[in-house]
């Protein structure tokens, strides 16, 4: 019996993971959720599963969650933790064998380092943890013994198309016949909006994405393909492979997920509908295949599959991630740190869709300028990414 601890619990990711989970009475349990905001569903949620724990970022949301479940009528409430330092050793307590970490953002990186550092088996939707801080994360989960399972949808199907060794990865994937990596992105909602419009888009807009139905960060993420550059760096820290064997492949269908080229020729996919339960399903089974109440792939209704370069043109941002990749951890964290930034304010209607690139892009430059050493804790880390918000928000242009 698997006992988890899902990292934020009402989210797009949070809320697939619960359905998957409630199709498996017998092998999976809830043990703690997290959440940010909405105590309401956190409070449904918390009655629903018989989690144990929850834990909430505030006494005012702590408050608020004990409100709504008085008025759900159910009986005693779960203990309820608050604050980030609660969120982290929760992650790592001794009743959890197993943590979905999805939180997003960088906000997500102490507890799933903490998951990391308690050596428990970590399912990771979470990129820009692994963004900001991959080479630690990494470090850590191989001192410690922790299991790291990818839940990205292209980082799932890489890792099920890759050679293995047992049931975990080859270390040196490039060395074991692999030739490159191909992630597929669908381009999102302006893959063909003509160039001079995108000043214009509104939020609305960016997060109506074609395939997938996300939290509205990643939903912009996607539109701005920002999301496939932060995949790009999650890719280069999973699977040990230098940026030179990543490729990024548009394809406007979603439904290859990604795919592995080895040196024979040979290209590995694997394809499934465009529904997150898949590869947490795959993950939370692992190594066993579960139900994920995905119905069957309808392969006659599939007329094509199409496949495009990136026009770096109109996503400038899949640059600017491998540029930062190849500088270094800090210019990620920068990268980073500017686009939660911008993304924010994008969604707040303070910025135009078209800044995001040119804030990330001025953060980054600034970054590389005065190049600090590389982050040698998860302290380090955070400052830095403190640090870069702050430059962020003083590049952002005042537009009202
Ligand atoms: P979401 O916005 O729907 O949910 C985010 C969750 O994190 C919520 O439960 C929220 O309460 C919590 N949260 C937000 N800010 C927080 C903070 N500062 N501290 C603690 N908790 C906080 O996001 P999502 O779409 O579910 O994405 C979650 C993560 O998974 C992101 O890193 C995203 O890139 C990744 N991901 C998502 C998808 C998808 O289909 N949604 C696919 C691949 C990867
Ligand atoms: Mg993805």
């Amino acid at each position: 019996m698997q006992q988890l601890c899902i990292l934020g619990s009402t989210g797009s990711i949070g809320e697939s993971t619960l359905d998957v989970v409630a199709r498996h009475p017998d092998r999976l349990k809830v043990y703690a959720l997290s959440a940010y905001s909405r105590m309401e569903r956190l409070a449904a949620q918390a009655a629903q599963t018989q989690a144990a724990v929850v834990v909430v970022p505030t006494e005012d949301a702590r408050q608020r969650f004990l409100e709504a479940w008085s008025a759900g009528g159910a009986a005693k409430p779960p203990e309820v933790r608050v604050g980030e330092q609660a969120l982290a050793q929760t992650a790592a307590a001794p009743e959890v064998t197993s943590v979905m970490a999805a939180i997003v953002g960088a906000a997500g990186l102490p507890a799933a380092m903490a998951a990391a550092m308690a050596g428990k088996r970590i399912l990771l939707a979470n990129k820009e943890a692994l963004v900001a801080a991959g080479g630690l994360f990494m470090k850590a989960v191989a001192q410690h013994g922790a299991q790291l399972l990818p839940i990205d949808s292209e980082h799932n199907a890489i890792f099920q198309c890759m050679p293995r060794n047992g049931s975990g990865l080859m270390e040196d994937p490039l060395s074991h016949g692999v030739r490159r990596l191909l992630l597929t992105a669908s381009g999102g909602p302006f893959r063909a909006t003509p160039l001079e419009q995108l000043d214009d888009v509104t939020p609305e807009q960016a997060c109506a994405h074609p395939n997938w139905s996300m939290g509205r960060k990643i939903s912009v993420d996607s539109a701005t393909m920002l999301n496939k550059g932060l995949e790009v760096i999650e890719a280069y820290w999973l699977f040990s492979v230098q940026a030179d064997a990543i490729e990024v492949v548009i394809h406007p269908q979603s439904m290859i997920h990604s795919m592995v080229e080895y040196t024979d020729g040979s290209i590995l996919a694997q394809l499934g509908q465009p529904d997150m339960r898949t590869p947490i399903a795959y993950g939370l089974g692992f190594p066993e295949r579960i139900d994920s109440g995905v119905g069957t792939f309808p392969l006659s209704g599939l007329a094509r599959l199409d496949f495009q370069e990136p026009d770096l043109r109109r996503f400038p941002c899949l640059k600017l991630s491998f540029d930062a990749l190849r500088e270094g951890q800090v210019a990620c964290i920068a990268l980073n740190a500017a686009n939660e930034v911008a993304v924010a304010r994008f969604l707040d209607r303070k910025v135009r869709f078209t800044d995001i690139p040119r804030i990330i892009s001025a953060v980054v430059e600034d970054a590389v300028s005065h190049a600090a050493g590389e982050p040698s804790s998860l302290e380090d880390v955070l400052a830095l990414d403190r640090h870069f918000r702050t430059v962020a928000r003083q590049r952002c242009p005042s537009r009202s």
